[in-house]
């Protein structure tokens, strides 16, 4: 018999799933996989060859030039390399966040990242966060997680986290980023964005961080 776990939390951006997700695997001691960074760092490599995100066909031809990495620092963030380059701080503007929505609805995209991320869980126990992973990528997760919030509340937490980044942007423009997003992910044909049948709902909508995180870890100890 394995002992290996599998964590599965997926649900919309910004339901501050990364923030919790981390802080969750390192207390539990598991390993933190964040899906969304692994669809950020192939958007990047096509932005930076300016191809239009609408441009399928380009976008899949350059995958076999892409060779990405995960590397943990001390506290257990998770960076991306890039072919060798650190692109962890250049995924996560909100221009790569829109390109990003347009290219994860490319099937071969999708097929690309899938098998890495399924072999993440075969070894170590994972905790894994993204849109799929509890319908697609791990379905026999051992424990699954529905995180959401109303996109408002969404909304409202990108925003702060994006201006103290020194981005310029208003509360307006995340919510009508963070609502097209949501439109994109769940009507997708592959792998759209919904709650697996086995998966608990959370709802953070009026909780704090603090708040969600231990809603979060009592529900993951009350299954382990
Ligand atoms: O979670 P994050 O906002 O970093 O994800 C970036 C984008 O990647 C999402 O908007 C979504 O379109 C896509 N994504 C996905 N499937 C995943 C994780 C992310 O389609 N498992």
């Amino acid at each position: 018999m394995s002992d290996i776990i599998n964590i599965a939390i997926d649900g919309p951006s910004g339901a501050g799933k990364s923030t919790l997700a981390k802080r969750l695997a390192q207390e539990l001691n598991f390993v933190y996989v964040d899906t969304g960074a692994m669809y950020r760092t192939v958007s990047l490599y096509a932005y930076r060859k300016g191809v239009d995100k609408s441009d399928s066909e380009t976008i899949k031809s350059l995958l076999p030039e892409i060779h990405m990495d995960m590397i943990y620092g001390e506290d257990g963030t998770q960076q991306m390399l890039l072919n060798g380059e650190n692109v962890s701080g250049l995924i996560r503007t909100s221009e790569i966040s829109m390109y990003t929505s347009a290219v994860s609805a490319i099937p071969e995209v999708r097929a690309f990242l899938l098998e890495q991320q399924r072999a993440l869980g075969r070894t170590k126990s994972i905790l894994m966060d993204g849109r799929d992973i509890g319908t697609v990528v791990l379905p026999d997760a051992q424990i699954k997680i529905y995180l959401t919030a109303a996109p408002e509340a969404r909304a409202e937490r990108r925003w702060k986290e994006l201006v103290e980044k020194g981005e310029q942007i208003t509360l307006d423009e995340v919510l009508k980023d963070v609502i097209q997003r949501d439109e994109n992910d769940i009507n997708r044909p592959v792998a759209p964005l919904r709650q697996a049948e086995d998966a608990v709902l959370v709802d953070t909508t009026h909780c704090d961080l603090e708040q969600s995180y231990q809603l979060l870890l009592n529900t993951i100890r009350e299954r382990m």
